[in-house]
This record gives C-alpha cells, sequence and structure tokens, in this order.
C-alpha cells in the first residue's frame, strides 16, 4: 500500500474525466514538514500554529515564533502554507497561561479567536511573527472558530494594526498577503453573503462544523460517533458554503479530517469542493480516489442521494463510488 502510494507522489491529482484538485496536507510542527516532499501534497492547508505553543514551557517569544513560521515557508517553497491562528483555550488549556474562570463548557467557551480577541497582545504577537516571516513572500493567515462578521472584522483589523506597526518602523511586509476565516460555526452558515466579501478565503473546519451541528463533543466517546457525516444535513450544509463561495468566487477548502478520508473526500468534489487539505496519512489513498473518479457521473449520482430521508447516506455513497469503480 505505501509503495502504491509513493508512486503516486508526483501524479497530479486530476479526475479520471479531467478535473483538477488540490490536495494540500495538514501539519503543525517543523517535524511534519518532511510529509509535504513524502507525500508530494501541494501545499499546507492547515498550519496549526497552537502545536508550538502546547509542546512549549513557556510561552513562546516572537523570535521563535518567527523562526517556526520562517522554517515552514522555507520548506514549503513555491507550495502555499496557510498559517491559522492560535486555537488555545477551552480545553486546550496551555499551563504557563494564567488561567481564568473554569469553564463549564470548554468547547462552547473562550476558545480560538475568542481568546485572541480578548487577549489581543497574543495574536498581535503572533500576528508580527507571520508577517515578518512572510516577508517578500506570500503569507495567508486564517482565524479559527469565527461565530460573527464583527469577530471577522476585529481580527482582521488586527493584521491592519500590525502591518502598519511593521511598515512605520520599515519592515519589509509580504509580497502578498491572503487573510481568511474559518468555517467551524454554524452561524455563519447564514452569514456567508456578509462573510464571503471581508475574506481573501475561507476553509472549512468540518470536525468542529459537525460538532457544533450535532451538538455532539468531537472528544467524547459516547456521542462523537452518533452521527455521519455522510448525511443529508452535514452534506447539504457543505453544500451551501461550497456554493455561495463559487458565487462570490471566493476561493474555499475543506482542511477537517473528512478531506483525508478517500470515501468522505469523494463525497466532498461531487459536491464541487476542488480543494482538500488532509492529514499526511490520507493523501496517498485521497488521490488514488481522484484519479479513479469519473466526478461528472459521481456528481450526478450525488445529486440524487442528498435528497435522502435517511439519517445516513454512508452506504448508498459507497454503492455510487462502487458502481462506478472509484
Ligand atoms: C476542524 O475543526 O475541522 C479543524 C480543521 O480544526 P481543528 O481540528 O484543529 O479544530
Ligand atoms: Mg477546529
Amino acid at each position: 500500500r505505501q509503495a502504491e502510494f509513493a508512486k503516486l507522489r508526483d501524479v497530479p491529482a486530476v479526475t479520471a474525466d479531467g478535473a483538477r484538485i488540490s490536495l494540500l496536507t495538514n501539519a503543525g510542527l517543523a517535524v511534519d514538514l518532511e510529509n509535504l516532499d513524502e507525500t508530494g501534497a501541494e501545499g499546507i492547508g492547515l498550519f496549526r500554529t497552537e502545536f508550538q505553543f502546547m509542546v512549549s514551557e513557556e510561552l513562546p517569544r516572537l523570535n521563535s515564533q518567527t523562526e517556526l513560521y520562517k522554517l515552514v515557508l522555507d520548506a514549503a517553497g513555491d507550495r502555499p502554507v496557510t498559517f491559522r491562528t492560535l486555537d488555545i483555550g477551552g480545553d486546550k488549556v496551555l499551563p504557563y497561561m494564567e488561567t481564568t474562570e473554569r469553564e463549564e463548557n470548554p468547547a462552547l467557551g473562550r476558545r480560538a479567536i475568542r481568546l485572541g480577541l480578548d487577549r489581543p497582545s497574543l495574536l498581535r504577537l503572533q500576528l508580527r511573527a507571520l508577517l515578518a516571516a512572510g516577508a517578500g513572500r506570500e503569507l495567508r493567515v486564517m482565524f479559527p472558530m469565527i461565530a460573527t462578521v464583527d469577530e471577522f472584522r476585529a481580527a482582521r483589523e488586527l493584521v491592519d494594526v500590525e502591518c502598519d506597526w511593521a511598515r512605520r518602523r520599515g519592515r519589509p511586509l509580504p509580497a502578498t498577503l491572503r487573510v481568511g476565516a474559518m468555517i467551524e460555526c454554524p452561524s455563519l452558515l447564514w452569514h456567508l453573503d456578509a462573510l464571503l466579501p471581508l475574506t481573501d478565503f475561507v476553509s472549512v473546519g468540518s470536525n468542529d462544523l459537525f460538532q457544533y451541528m450535532y451538538a455532539a463533543d468531537r472528544t467524547n466517546p459516547l456521542v462523537s460517533d452518533r452521527f455521519d457525516p455522510l448525511s443529508p444535513p452535514a452534506l447539504r450544509a457543505l453544500q451551501s458554503i461550497q456554493k455561495a463561495c463559487l458565487e462570490t468566487g471566493t476561493p474555499v477548502s475543506v482542511c477537517g479530517e473528512l478531506a483525508g478520508r478517500p470515501l468522505e473526500a469523494f463525497a466532498l468534489i461531487c459536491l464541487g469542493f476542488t480543494r482538500l487539505s488532509a492529514p499526511a496519512g490520507g493523501v496517498g489513498p485521497v488521490k488514488r480516489m481522484i484519479l479513479s473518479t469519473d466526478l461528472t457521473a459521481a456528481k450526478r449520482g450525488m445529486n440524487n442521494l442528498l435528497g435522502s430521508s435517511a439519517g445516513s447516506i454512508r452506504s448508498e455513497i459507497e454503492s455510487l463510488a462502487r458502481k462506478l469503480n472509484v
């Protein structure tokens, strides 16, 4: 199996009927960077910056943040990297950070961008490091757990503040800067018309999006498997995001675990997604699926299934894939 995937490394991810799919990988630490060359991923669709904070004994200083981000950009070369700003708080508590009150429902608590906006010095320091590392090249930054357009506006404003700060000091800025939002909170699904014009791109964090849609804690094994992402509500939600992005010309990717599982990724490309970021182990298997898929026929089949009244359409999607020799 591994040898088979290694052979696919340099083969472009194009469906049997010629549709190009961008297949990227997720990363979080310097050691993950070797996966880029090993898997042949086209870039890093999600770099989880909180990992550096979680393995560190103290708050990483500006320099060590900058160094890591430079290392990542150097390793990626011409391949794009999307840095996701700190996703801590909630259950990801950092031992060295003074804690405030204990939260009853950490997943619904002050995590990710909420913490960043409440402690702007933390987020600004990280943005400063990202801007410095990205000087003279392309920098892509996205914010996690955005629940309202105002949060995105406020976060984006901090980017502007940091750009001004660097400019005043004569520091070089990124050649291009793209700022995006993660779609992880269901609230945004009904405000994409307001959000998308504010963003340069979006990425669907399906792990969190479905956790909140189904009210099922993703870390609690008693409930995390009670719903199937291959279900009409989950897939229709994804479809509405894809359609809204197509209409506004907003680049969109899916970076949750879903994108790294062949059958789920099959469903995603049938919905029209053309950019997937998978965990390293998923890149080969997903590419193999892409190469064998007649996307035009698959899309037609999937469209019929979305109207189903079943709670899960996994077996129907499996049959569709089998019928098409995927
Ligand atoms: C997600 O929620 O789908 C996601 C990609 O972010 P994380 O898994 O880091 O929460
Ligand atoms: Mg998430």
